[in-house]
């Protein structure tokens, strides 16, 4: 059969609307179906992307054709006897995420799961793609260019044609070479950033990750930045990927690290999740959910290895990766939901919990990012310890590489936890029982301990505290006890909104979501921080305080015993009296020497 040929047209690129032809070769007679995914891999949820698709029309050898709409994103047509259709609609594209597909008169930006219909649901059936832009515009893709045309594509499979998302415009373009493989970076946008620097640091994460995987499973590869003002994130394809960040987000070094992590996470699934994958990632049902226990081990222990790879790139030290570490053992730690949902109903329950968040979430879930990193950390260490540092979790992925990866076939969900097994020589069930599929809490210190560090919890100062205060007034114990209301408050508001008041806080069932905090004891408050900084120096906990707030724009007055809050800081460091065997498992682990400078005593 031929290939399916889809034109995509933009010539009025400010109309924010794609004009999609679609030419299917040599059809047999009979009844026939189109779909457009209502979801694209690598993002778990439901997008109906057939919202944004209108004036659908079909042809059969120049003459019209009767279409049906049989449900949202499905569509069915009759032939009498074989004929060559051809399918022409049209797609508004003005959302700029990563997921997503933008149109306007600087760039086009799509992912093919919301232009490209499928054909009969056959998504193994080669395709071409024109593209037909403004003049002075090129294409940055994954995709294979028809020789000497460009901008004719191929693709083996609609698969394919869908996990190559496609930058059309005037961005700027750099290119280097890791292991004689060409690797482009399309930036889209302007900031702070430094792109000689940038590419530099790139190119060297691709070089750490090519030697911890042994070497690189592609032909080239294309880096798809935008630069912009919202909707921070990347998402991840089998030779490219596409990355929005804050556009003013390259200053300081510390927002640095978070770009270069986001980009280390989204290179780092080239393997973990587009080729190591669980069965149900891969190849996917594009009408419904793909549901997977092991989202955790694709999000989480990618996270885990982005952070490293900093590390062994030299574009972090081994004292930051332990702040990194303590921050997110707090993250985890002030979550009351991972005492109710395991990591593995974290991951199934994505598209409707991670994906769909609401006041509650705190609550009732865990991030299976942060948790999974984590847990990433704590196995690296379990098989470590087991096997007196001459294995880790990389070699568990390295097993899956060869196995199935290599080879482009998911594997049974079974399959990650006896791998891991197979490599520590040891049963692990007790390990994946309490952590992965038990809301056991995350014995983190005493992994730690094992590489000779230490985990210590304690508070950030109060502003305006000198040294000495850091303890609270005289006589008082060594660690103050601050007072605290329980309640997570919305980020995006200065007053103090309630975001959701925590399971067994304080203000439980006293304080409601999107409640305004007005005063304290009668007493105005204005903004959030000033309600903290009057909690924390003027009360303790015990103390009734009346809260007053606006619900639904009526005034309520609200009786709170203040609680202890829970630490706000926690800090990772090498203890010094680590024994020679932990400073050992240390540098087995981390792959750098063990510390020599102690980092300043922070609490
Ligand atoms: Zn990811």
């Amino acid at each position: 059969m031929a290939s399916i040929r889809y034109t995509v047209s933009f010539l009025r690129p400010a109309s924010h609307v794609f004009d999609l032809r679609c030419h299917i070769p040599d059809l047999s007679a009979g009844r026939h179906v189109l779909s457009l995914p209502v979801w694209t891999p690598g993002s778990y949820q439901i997008q109906d992307y057939a919202r944004n698709l209108f004036g659908l029309e079909a042809s059969a050898h120049g003459r019209p054709l009767a279409v049906d709409q049989v449900a949202k994103n499905r569509w069915q047509f009759e032939l009498g006897e074989p004929a060559t259709v051809d399918i022409r609609y049209h797609v508004f594209a003005y959302e700029l995420n990563v997921r997503a597909s933008h149109l306007d008169a600087t760039h086009a930006y799509w992912n093919g799961a919301q232009l490209f219909l499928l054909v009969d649901d056959r998504p193994e059936a080669p395709v071409e793609v024109e593209i037909e832009a403004p003049p002075g515009w090129k294409v940055a893709t994954g995709l294979e260019r028809v020789a000497d045309a460009p901008h004719r594509f191929w693709a083996p499979s609609y698969d394919v044609l869908i996990d190559s998302p496609v930058e059309v415009g005037t961005h700027r373009t750099v290119r280097f070479e890791v292991e004689g493989k060409p690797h482009t970076v399309a930036v889209w946008g302007t900031g702070n950033e430094d792109l000689a620097r940038l590419t530099q640091d790139i190119q060297r994460i691709v070089a750490t990750q090519a030697r911890l995987m042994g070497g690189l499973p592609y032909a080239a590869y294309t880096f798809i930045l935008h630069l912009t003002d919202r909707n921070r994130g990347g998402l991840e394809h089998l030779n490219s990927t596409t990355i929005n960040v804050e556009r003013f987000q390259f200053r300081p070094p510390k927002q640095y690290r978070k770009v270069l992590k986001l980009i280390a996470h989204e290179f780092f699934h080239l393997w973990n999740v587009k080729r190591i994958h669980p069965e149900a990632l891969g190849p996917f049902d594009y009408d419904r959910e793909n549901y997977t226990h092991l989202l955790w081990a694709m999000e989480g222990v990618t996270d885990y290895y982005a952070g490293l790879t900093l590390l062994w790139a030299g574009l972090d030290t081994p004292l930051r990766y332990l702040e990194g570490l303590g921050e997110r053992i707090q993250a985890y730690e002030k979550t009351p939901g991972r005492f109710q949902q395991s990591l593995s109903q974290a991951s199934l329950e994505a598209w409707t919990k991670f994906y769909k968040p609401s006041p509650d979430s705190p609550n009732r879930t865990i991030s299976y990012y942060l948790k999974g990193d984590l847990v990433g950390t704590c196995l690296d260490l379990e098989i470590r310890r087991r096997t007196q540092g001459q294995r880790g979790l990389e070699d568990v992925l390295h097993r899956l590489w060869d196995r199935y990866g290599r080879h482009q076939v998911g594997f049974p969900e079974s399959v990650y936890q006896e791998t891991a097994e197979e490599v520590v020589g040891s049963s692990l069930q007790d390990f994946f029982d309490r952590y992965v599929d038990g809301v056991d809490p995350l014995p983190i210190d005493e992994y730690l301990g094992w590489a000779g560090l230490v985990v210590e919890r304690g508070w950030r100062p109060l502003p305006d505290a000198e040294e000495g205060d850091a303890a609270g007034p005289a006589g008082s114990p060594p660690v103050p006890a601050r007072a605290w209301l329980g309640v997570e408050w919305d980020p995006e508001a200065r007053a103090p909104v309630v975001r959701v008041s925590l399971v067994g806080g304080p203000a439980a069932e006293l304080l409601y979501p999107e409640d305004e905090v007005v005063a304290l004891n009668r007493v105005r408050v204005r903004t959030r921080d000033q309600l903290m900084t009057r909690l924390e120096r003027d009360f303790q906990p015990g103390d009734t305080v009346t809260v007053t707030v606006f619900r639904r724009d009526e005034l309520v007055e609200v009786p709170v015993v203040l609680g202890p809050a829970p630490y706000t800081k926690v800090v990772v460091r090498p203890r010094a009296d680590a024994s020679a065997a932990e400073r050992a498992l240390f540098e087995a682990w981390l792959k750098v020497p063990w510390p020599q400078t102690q980092p300043a005593e922070g609490k």
